[in-house]
């Protein structure tokens, strides 16, 4: 019998996880993917919002200023990169009355450090903007993060402090049982717990409905994205934002913690939860939208585009309630990320205020090791390092400088990647120019080596994505 399961392991439930990790509970995570951060949390805009965007009074706009406030705490607690990079909401002067508003409700939000600039101040912050852009909000707090990193860093956290994690956990169906649930997956596997967490991204509602709530529906939003190799990571300091419309905010530049530029997102209302397709369309106009505020742009650099679909909620506001020991969170979409470390803390109040929380532990480890970023070491460092394990003197993906030590440990530490596009996201190992060209063989055989498995097992992203059918040369 677990105490708490949550379903979801976006960076919304690892955040939850990691922050009710510190009390004496069995607690679960459950996912129906072979990793954790697969759903909108692997593949969005990467802002910390600085809170200006939401209505006032929306519980939105509350998870978002204090989520924003949280993040630097937070990512330096669980050892995760964030920039405080800004933001510039641009105008042209048919939009000033517009820019004025955004910056009046950003005021009325509560959120610190907003400044209206005019056209010169504007344009000698960031000298590729459009000339013809003559008014701007400046969100001095705004900042950039890995959402994956942060998702992996919270759900790696709440394991190391005894969390467990299900994985291809796909809940199917949940029966009251009395006092506790049962909770079902499509394979058959079982769990019995005294209270549940709905973190389930685009699918919330689909799981909403299996505890007896069809209150609200989730509309998946597609944002498609370009992203450029690293060359043009300082072509915009600041994540540079249109004056948003009814669909969102716009398509965005912005520098990624990483050292990319990325571009992107469209806003597209589609039917299928799962269809993370990039199509043609959708560059033209990330092309045009993104070329319209920062001129000169390298579209030649794109390494790669992705697509993430945002948890559109039929009453547009995060949805945040508890019923019969079931807390379900609906509608996440942006701000979801930056309010992530804020809804985590809700949902410990609102657990604490139907007793579900109990005594703290005292075993618990808040501080989660930094990641290594071996390459921004100095060659001292290295050298320290790889004189206590060799692997760390191998280079494997040469794009990004990334070593056969850092692969294993991320083979090894929580949550540990079973897959190509896991050990991808963990160390950045195939995210560079060749685009895991020459890495993944190797990585492939570490993955092999470390969990004991054959070769032609290793899957990109789990689910069958074979990648080796057999081998052409050698024993065969
Ligand atoms: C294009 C785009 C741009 C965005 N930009 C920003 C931004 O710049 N800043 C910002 O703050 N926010 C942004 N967001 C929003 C942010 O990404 C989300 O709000 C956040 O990632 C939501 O996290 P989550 O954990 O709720 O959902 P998800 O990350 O989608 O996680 C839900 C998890 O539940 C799992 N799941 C679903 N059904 C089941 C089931 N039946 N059983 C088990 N597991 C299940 C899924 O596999 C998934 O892993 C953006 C979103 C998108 C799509």
């Amino acid at each position: 019998m677990y105490d708490i399961a949550i379903i979801g392991a976006g960076v919304v439930g690892g955040m939850i996880a990691d922050t009710l990790a510190k009390y004496d509970l069995k607690l679960c995570i459950l996912e129906k993917e072979s990793d954790v951060a697969m759903g909108a949390t692997r593949a969005n805009s990467a802002i910390v919002h600085a809170g200006f965007d939401a209505a006032e009074g929306s519980l939105k706009a509350r998870m978002n200023v204090r989520g924003s406030e949280m993040m630097k705490d937070v990512t330096t607690r669980l050892g995760v990169k964030y920039n405080n990079n800004e933001a510039l909401v641009v105008g042209f002067e048919h939009e000033r009355d517009e820019v004025k508003a955004i910056y009046e409700r950003g005021l009325a939000n509560g959120v610190k450090g907003l400044k209206f600039l005019e056209s010169e101040e504007l344009h000698a912050l960031e000298p590729h903007l459009n000339k013809d852009l003559t008014c701007a909000l400046l969100a001095t707090t705004s900042a950039i993060v890995c959402p994956y990193e942060l998702c992996l860093a919270a759900v790696g956290n709440a394991m190391d402090n005894g969390a467990e994690l299900m994985l291809d956990f796909e809940v199917s169906a949940i029966d009251k049982n009395g006092d506790a649930y049962t909770v079902k997956a499509a394979d058959g596997r079982t769990v019995e717990t005294k209270y549940i967490i709905n973190s389930a991204g685009v699918y919330s509602d689909k799981v909403a409905a299996m505890t007896g709530d069809a209150d609200f529906t989730i509309t998946p939003r597609r944002g498609e994205y370009m992203l450029l190799d690293k060359e043009c990571g300082n072509f915009t300091q600041r994540t540079i934002f249109h004056t948003p419309t009814k669909m969102g905010k716009g398509i965005l530049v912005s520098p990624t913690v990483d050292g990319n530029l990325l571009l992107g997102p469209t806003a597209t209302d589609i039917d299928d939860k799962d269809d993370t397709s990039t199509t043609a369309e959708g560059f033209a106009t990330i092309f045009a939208k993104a070329s319209d505020n920062v001129a000169d742009i390298p579209f030649n650099k794109v390494i790669t585009s992705f697509c993430g679909l945002r948890a559109t909620g039929s009453t547009h506001d995060f949805i945040i309630k508890e019923k019969d020991g079931v807390v379900t969170l609906g509608g996440i979409e942006s701000p979801g990320l930056s309010s992530a470390p804020a809804i985590a803390e809700y949902v410990e109040e609102i657990l604490g205020g139907i007793n579900a929380l109990g005594a703290k532990k005292t075993s618990y480890k808040a501080e989660r090791r930094p990641a290594h970023y071996f390459r921004e070491l100095s060659m001292a460092e290295k050298n320290e390092i790889i004189k206590k394990n060799p692997a760390y003197g191998k280079i494997v993906c040469r794009c990004e400088g990334i070593t056969e030590g850092e692969i294993v440990e991320a083979l090894t530490t929580n949550p540990a990647a079973h897959d190509l596009d896991g050990v991808k996201r963990r160390t950045r190992s195939g995210m560079g120019r060749c685009q895991g060209g020459f890495c993944s063989p190797t990585v492939v055989e570490l993955i092999a080596r470390e969990h004991g498995i054959p070769f032609e097992s290793v899957t990109k992203f789990g689910k069958g994505s074979i990648i080796n059918y057999g081998k052409t040369k050698g024993d065969n």
